[in-house]
């Protein structure tokens, strides 16, 4: 039987409500009607003291369960530690597992390796962002700010006046919004493509905003922004299963403002594609552009993405990953004539012509060697540190049980005192063997805690066996390791600079 797991919390507003987590679920099944639903409402993951999520361990361990779906991996735990005894526990009673967002399979060991890395993130990522987010640099203060640069396509900048003092506005710029309003149209209703629109506006003339003549990148550019939406609950819940933070809540969602989407790289061509990270913020202008439309037009422009992606990959598994080094475009491996070698060229240079660095920027074996060395090194390093943790806890639970052994001693001695006791001494006696009896239980206790953390080192096992598995995996699968442990790729000739999607102390 399908067993389907919702959880929410009671102190995020943001999270997506338990009848949307189990209508998600339901579609990764084949029979929905043959599931058993447990929903947790008004729990944290942060533990598993939950009682819809213990009715549904004991019917695991009842044999009664084949397969769990759940929309998030996070739903069932936010620690890494109890999501891989789960996973264990899982494995013992044959149930596999499904999570609708993270598209896991974990009957590979691929599937296995990348769930293993996402928990180990998951972490490390709620340690950061919480910290970030109480940054300055996110404060409420930024509300409303338009944060510089020029005016996005269809708006003008305005001066104006608020409580934070004079800041800098959007409103619409009458000669350009009607143009705005027609690209979602014909994108997202009349289902032109991007190169169909570019052609289109060259033809009447239509003036681009930077005065060069319109490409397919520039109308995506255009759509991707969130500027002139009607921001409603599902744009919210659209960026917000990119992973992108918000600095307002979702109540305020309404359908009349626009939004900006800010990151820490300002101005490059993977600002709207890849969000995670970003923030978005309520505009203090009104929207233009409906919710759904808007929507539809970036459910097609991330399908587009990935038809882009899968296509590209049968290349390099750097796709997506690589970048000049000088002015920050997409860098792609092409074939020397002779089909002998392949070298990295800048698409900035190549087509915007805005790049003027000499030649390529490096040869796509010698660059996919340094990478693929770089990722062997994070995952040996990785299993050295869990190593380490390992050491630690064999000596605690040696510590627990000498400290047991001890007290079984004592407490055989005091029974064998018992014999020969005083009616009063007697009382003592055994009021001590009582207390040491509690002691020893606790610490039996204690002592099982620890042999069972222990089979979390099963799945770090599969990041360990990384090195030696990395040469016979796909490109696809390579791919996919590499996109979630570095950001982005810096190339110059001669030179790789890597920026880890963590900071891991990697020499
Ligand atoms: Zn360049």
């Amino acid at each position: 039987m399908d067993a389907i797991y919702a959880r929410q919390s009671v102190d995020k507003k943001d999270s997506i409500s338990i009848d949307t987590q189990i209508e998600l679920c339901k579609k990764e099944c084949a029979i929905p009607e043959v599931i058993e639903i447990y929903a947790d409402k008004g729990y944290s993951g942060s533990n598993l003291k939950r009682p819809e999520f213990q009715r549904l361990l004991d019917d695991v361990k009842a044999g009664k369960i084949t397969r769990i779906i759940t929309y998030r991996l996070d739903r069932i735990s936010r620690s890494v530690l109890d999501f891989g005894n789960l996973m264990v526990l899982f494995e013992q009673h044959g149930v596999s597992f499904n999570s609708t967002m993270e598209k896991f399979d974990t009957s590979t060991p691929i599937g296995r390796a990348m769930l293993s890395i996402t928990m180990v993130f998951a972490q490390l990522e709620r340690e950061t962002i919480q910290q970030r987010i109480r940054d300055n640099y996110y404060a409420r203060g930024e509300k409303g700010m338009f944060l510089g640069g020029p005016a996005p396509f269809g708006f003008i900048k305005v001066e104006a006046h608020s409580e934070l003092g004079k800041l800098k506005m959007l409103e619409e710029n009458p000669g350009t919004i009607g143009i705005l309003k027609q690209l979602y149209q014909m994108y997202g209703n009349e289902m032109m493509t991007l190169g169909e629109i570019a052609r289109n506006l060259n033809e009447e003339s239509v003036p681009s905003p930077n005065g060069t003549i319109w490409d397919s990148c520039k109308v995506s550019r255009i759509l991707r922004n969130p500027v002139a939406v009607k921001a409603d609950i599902d744009v919210f819940h659209y960026y917000q299963e990119r992973g992108v933070k918000f600095t307002n809540e979702p109540v305020e969602f309404t359908l009349d403002k626009g939004c900006y989407l800010y990151g820490k790289r300002e101005s490059n061509e993977r600002k709207y594609t890849d969000v995670k990270d970003h923030i978005l913020s309520l505009a203090p202008h009104e929207g233009v552009i409906e919710p759904d439309l808007f929507l539809r037009v970036q459910r097609r422009l991330d399908e587009n993405k990935q038809i882009d992606n899968r296509r590209k990959s049968q290349i390099t598994w750097l796709t997506g990953l690589i970048k000049c080094g000088k002015c920050g475009y997409s860098a792609i491996p092409k074939s020397s004539c002779n089909g002998k070698y392949t070298y990295i060229y800048c698409t900035g240079k190549t087509s915007y012509s805005c790049c003027d660095i000499d030649g390529n920027l490096g040869a796509l074996n010698a660059v996919e060697a340094v990478i693929e060395d770089r990722i062997i090194k994070w995952a040996k390093q990785y299993s050295d540190i869990k190593a380490e943790i390992t050491v630690s806890d064999n000596r605690e639970r040696n510590r627990l049980q000498c400290r047991i052994e001890e007290l079984n001693q004592e407490i055989q001695k005091s029974v064998a005192a018992l014999i020969q006791a005083s009616e009063v001494s007697a009382k003592y006696i055994n009021e001590r063997i009582e207390e040491l009896d509690r002691e020893c239980k606790m610490l039996v206790a204690e002592l099982n805690n620890h042999t069972e953390s222990n089979h979390g080192e099963t799945l770090n096992k599969e990041i360990s066996d990384l090195p030696g598995a990395w040469s016979s995996l796909s490109v696809q699968q390579k791919n996919s390791i590499a996109s979630l442990l570095i950001s982005r790729i810096n190339l110059l000739k001669n030179e790789i600079e890597i920026e880890w999607s963590y900071d891991f102390d990697i020499q």
